[in-house]
């Protein structure tokens, strides 16, 4: 199917802020707006018009909203709100609050207060007995978890983890048993040592997703066993460049029994033909064959590139 055509998408767009003309936007809120991740038409339309209307909007780097809001024709007053300030200038935003103005709270990507700054701007205002608005939209755990295929049915957000080597495992050590899908955030000079900690720490069964550039151009969510990560990223020096989220499944015998299973068959299906590598692992494993054999079968169609979401999207984001 064709794209829709500008004039369509203008359309829709029209129709959106003429409903959200007739929405509330209470004074005396602070709104906290989740902004891009990586793609510019990732901002919501609630999100633009809480940017457009805001009195003033406190930032992470007021040049980076600079440029953002400039890419969408806004030019709005903006003063800094970082982690160095958060307790002086949320009282100079509880006064303005008081005085019957919005304010709005972006971070330079993905909703604020999530390993961003906010959090205490939020408390602070919330103190006062002032409200607050989140205006929800991009989060980079929340898109990579999305896609991940985990069923991730309870996760824990851990974000970045520890620079020193010794809290890292000890912070990971005390994950181990965890049943919940574990997400990490992780910056590109540090993902081959992470990856190589989360095999100690979890072992090499256990699936891991690496979503790196989520929404950008070269966007990549591979999912492997923890063995097979390492081997992953050097197969392509640009593997290890950009910006990461991790995810790793959690602890359940079930999922440990499924994910050794996978290893064995990814082994097995380079020489066997599925039926064989299917009864093999159901050996091996104390699995059923008859579970087996429809992941075998999945894995032998999926050889090429299964399993990785490798977008080179030409659509100027
Ligand atoms: N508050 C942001 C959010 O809601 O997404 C997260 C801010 S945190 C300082 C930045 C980290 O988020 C990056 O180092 C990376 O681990 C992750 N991240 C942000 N954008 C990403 C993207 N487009 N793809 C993958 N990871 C991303």
């Amino acid at each position: 199917m064709d794209l829709p055509s500008p004039n369509a998408i203008a359309a829709t767009l029209s129709s959106l802020a003429d409903e959200l003309s007739r929405q509330s936007f209470p004074s005396g809120a602070l709104y906290v707006v989740a902004t891009p991740i990586g793609n510019l038409a990732d901002i919501s339309v609630r999100g633009l018009m809480v940017l457009t209307m805001a009195d003033a909007i406190g930032c992470e780097d007021t040049r980076n909203t600079s440029h953002l809001l400039a890419r969408y024709g806004l030019s709005s007053t903006l003063f800094a709100a970082h982690q160095h300030n958060e307790r002086e200038v949320a009282q100079s935003i509880i006064v303005r609050l008081q005085r019957g103005e919005r304010i709005a709270l972006v971070s330079d990507a993905g909703t604020p207060a999530v390993s961003d700054p906010g959090a205490r701007i939020v408390d602070a205002v919330r103190d006062a007995g002032l409200p607050v608005v989140p205006i929800a939209g991009p989060s980079a755990a929340i898109a990579a978890l999305s896609a991940s295929g985990l069923l991730p049915a309870q996760f824990h957000f851990i974000g970045f983890l520890p620079a020193k080597d010794r809290q890292r495992d000890t912070l990971l050590s005390s994950l181990a048993a965890s049943v919940s899908t574990l997400v990490f955030f992780e910056a590109p000079h540090r993902i081959v040592d992470s990856l190589a900690a989360l095999l100690r720490a979890f072992g090499p069964s256990r699936r891991v997703v690496i979503a790196r550039e989520l929404s950008k151009l070269f966007e990549q969510i591979h999912r492997c066993a923890l063995a097979d990560a390492g081997a992953w990223l050097a197969a392509d020096p640009n593997r290890q460049r950009g910006e990461f989220v991790l995810l790793v499944e959690g602890a359940t015998e079930a999922a440990d029994d499924m994910a050794e299973a996978r290893r064995l068959l990814a082994i097995l299906l380079e020489a066997c033909p599925v039926s064989q590598a299917a009864a093999l692992a159901a050996k091996i494993t104390g699995l059923k064959k008859n579970a087996l054999y429809p992941l075998a079968l999945q894995m032998a169609g999926e050889d090429e590139g299964e399993g990785e979401n490798e977008t080179e999207n030409n659509s100027g984001r």
